[in-house]
């Protein structure tokens, strides 16, 4: 008999199995149809013996102090702050767009307070700012967006900026200064051996079971338990009754080159010319000293594994209609980016998870 059966072994499922277990003395079955823990966070080494990011490149930032501490106690961290350039005009440039980015852009040599008028000339103000067009539009103007922020959109999510949430873009701030850094948050690090090690260490708890290979509806008839978290699509479990919740997929080639360095940033973003949105070198973000180095290109498509809920207002509304049919479910709890349909960062899951553990244990 268990108290949990969990659903899904990423960061929301897993952080719930073993506060429940270890937190609260739980007995805890935790199923995922994929053959590894920590969903869409699984690393690996690779055949070539580099550690690589199977779902593409997961770099840890968080405000909070609680979500750094709480995953601290699984994992030591690697300090890592996350750079990336953008391919535009055939120069590689600093994306949060900055000063040396407009700086090398247009050959000019202002300062931050002329960048900050540079903007403001060209801003194109708008009376509320509602889409991912309008946040960028309106704070560095139609070249600078147009360049950097409207092929990468359209190519991500298969759809104008325009007919996306303002949130999506507004995730990559401007900065006038020369900070290059991709996030500003106070805790930027990556667990020093690996998120799979640390998902193996959250989970060596003796209250916890870990199942793996197993789709849920298979074990739900054969196990006794007396509730279920789920962290899988919410539309799925449901099974698309109000029809199918949009999802963005991604494609992953994974190639391994014969040289120590293949690019000269961790991400390299293509805004325009390819048909992928970027290249990751994963030494840079893991530290590994290797001869041999392997990326991973990402191209989007609709078909695959639904890796992004898609911000935008009938999404939400669509969603809100299984949140209420989710809500009326007694004894089953949603959690995680799927299972609450969210555009969340991984600490963003972890304090989700947190907070859902805090009102179960009442
Ligand atoms: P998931 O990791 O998706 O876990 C859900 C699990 O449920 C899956 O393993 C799935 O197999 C399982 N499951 C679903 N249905 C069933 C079923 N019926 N039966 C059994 N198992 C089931 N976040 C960051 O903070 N930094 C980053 O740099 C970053 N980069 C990202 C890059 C990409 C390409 C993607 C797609 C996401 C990125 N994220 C990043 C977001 C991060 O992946 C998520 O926030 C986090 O992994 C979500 O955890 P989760 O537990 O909610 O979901
Ligand atoms: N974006 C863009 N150009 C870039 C980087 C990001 O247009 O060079 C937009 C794009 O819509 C993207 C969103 O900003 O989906 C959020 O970017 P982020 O890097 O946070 O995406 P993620 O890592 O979640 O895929």
């Amino acid at each position: 008999m268990f108290d949990y059966l969990i659903v899904g072994a990423g960061f929301a499922g897993s952080v719930l199995a073993e506060r429940l277990a270890a937190g609260a003395g739980k007995r805890v079955l935790l199923v995922d149809r994929r053959t590894h823990v920590g969903g869409n966070a699984y690393d690996h080494y690779d055949d070539a013996g580099v550690l690589v990011h199977k779902y593409g490149p997961h770099i840890f930032h968080t405000n909070p102090r609680e979500v750094f501490d709480y995953l601290g106690r699984f994992t030591a961290w690697r300090p890592y702050e996350h750079r990336v350039l953008a391919s535009v005009d055939g120069q590689l440039l600093p994306i949060p767009i900055n000063l040396d980015t407009v700086n090398r852009l247009y050959g000019l040599s202002l300062t931050s307070l002329e960048l900050e008028q540079f903007f403001a000339a060209r801003a194109e103000p708008v009376e509320a700012v509602r889409t991912s067009e309008d946040v960028i539009v309106s704070r560095v103007g139609r070249d600078l967006y147009t360049k950097f922020f409207r092929n990468y959109t359209r190519k991500q999510w298969g759809l104008d900026p325009g007919e996306l949430d303002a949130s999506v873009t507004a995730r990559v701030p401007v900065r006038i200064g020369r900070d290059d850094r991709y996030f500003s948050d106070t805790y930027q690090a990556m667990p020093r051996h690996g998120y799979t090690r640390m998902f193996e260490r959250m989970l060596a708890h003796p209250g916890i079971k870990v199942l793996l290979g197993a789709d849920y509806r298979d074990v739900v008839g054969e196990v006794a338990y007396r509730e279920m978290i789920y962290t899988g699509p919410v539309d799925e479990f449901f099974d698309h009754r109000f029809g199918p919740l949009p999802y963005r997929s991604l494609r992953f080639q994974h190639e391994t080159h014969d040289r120590p360095v293949f690019q000269p940033a961790p991400v390299v973003n293509y805004p325009n010319e390819q048909p992928y949105t970027r290249i990751t070198e994963f030494k840079y973000l893991t530290g590994q000293e290797h001869a041999k180095t392997s990326v991973v290109y990402e191209y989007p498509c609709d078909d695959g594994d639904p890796y992004y809920p898609v911000p935008r207002p009938e999404n939400a509304e669509l969603y809100r209609r299984y949140k209420a049919l989710a809500d009326a479910t007694p004894g089953v709890h949603f959690a995680g980016r799927l299972g609450t349909y969210r555009y969340y960062n991984m600490d963003q899951v972890v304090a989700q998870a947190l907070t859902l553990y805090a009102r179960l244990r009442e």
